[in-house]
């Protein structure tokens, strides 16, 4: 995997754009300026990698948006050291991003091929991020609790067991409905397990689906 001075020239322009429109967190903008977004995709299709827009990564799944993975990820508010667990690992590009941020990555997806391909992806990449097949609706009761949740997929519900996986404090980001547009919401958790909801717009994601599939 090669990334040239060309690459990280198209990078910056990305970030650019992306700060243009509206991303203010620095550490954030230098994580999406450093992982090399063209390594998730098919290298067939490197000219798209560094356009903001979503691209299919096969088995019907999409990476997201660039300006979209810098949204959720300054929703959540990160600080170096802590444990994440990201719910839809698609492509792995989010969770480098995380991993980047010096956050300790746990990442689940619930369809195989693509667990398969990303995670030997993942094992090329200087994070240590530790790829899961399961699904997310259960999160990962034996690496909780965790200090933040990331949904990477539209929830047509609020997990209760990702709630539950909270540490007290703990922030869950979640593209929340079952339609074609999803409200972004931010779910904090307090120390008595009371629910402070924000919300941030429409945006669009895959749903996210029940149980395991090769679909
Ligand atoms: N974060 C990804 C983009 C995710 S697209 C990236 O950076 O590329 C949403 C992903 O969520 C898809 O790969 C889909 O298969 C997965 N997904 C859907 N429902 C899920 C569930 N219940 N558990 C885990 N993953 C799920």
């Amino acid at each position: 995997m090669l990334d040239t001075f060309r690459h990280k020239g198209l990078r910056k322009q990305l970030v650019a754009d992306i700060r243009l429109k509206g991303i203010i967190s620095e550490t954030v903008l230098k994580a999406l300026e450093i992982v090399p977004r063209h390594y998730f995709l098919d290298s067939s299709f490197l000219e798209f990698a560094y356009q903001d827009k979503p691209f299919p990564i096969g088995s019907g799944q999409t990476i997201s948006q660039p300006f979209t993975v810098a949204f959720q990820t300054e929703l959540l508010q990160l600080k170096h050291g802590m444990r994440v667990l990201e719910i839809g690992t698609g492509s792995g590009y989010q969770a480098c991003i995380l991993a980047e941020l010096g956050c300790k990555v746990f990442t689940v997806e619930r369809q195989r091929k693509l667990f398969l391909k990303t995670r030997d992806l993942l094992q090329q990449m200087p994070y240590k991020v530790q790829v899961f097949l399961g699904d997310g609706y259960k999160g990962l009761p034996t690496y909780a609790p965790f200090d933040r949740i990331l949904i990477t997929a539209a929830a047509p519900e609020i997990p209760k067991d990702l709630i539950d996986q909270l540490k007290p404090d703990g922030i869950l980001v979640i593209p929340f409905g079952g339609g074609d547009e999803q409200d972004m919401l931010r779910i904090t958790v307090d120390a008595n397990k009371q629910l402070h909801t924000e919300k941030f717009g429409a945006f669009r994601f895959v749903p996210m689906l029940q149980n395991l599939g090769n679909d």
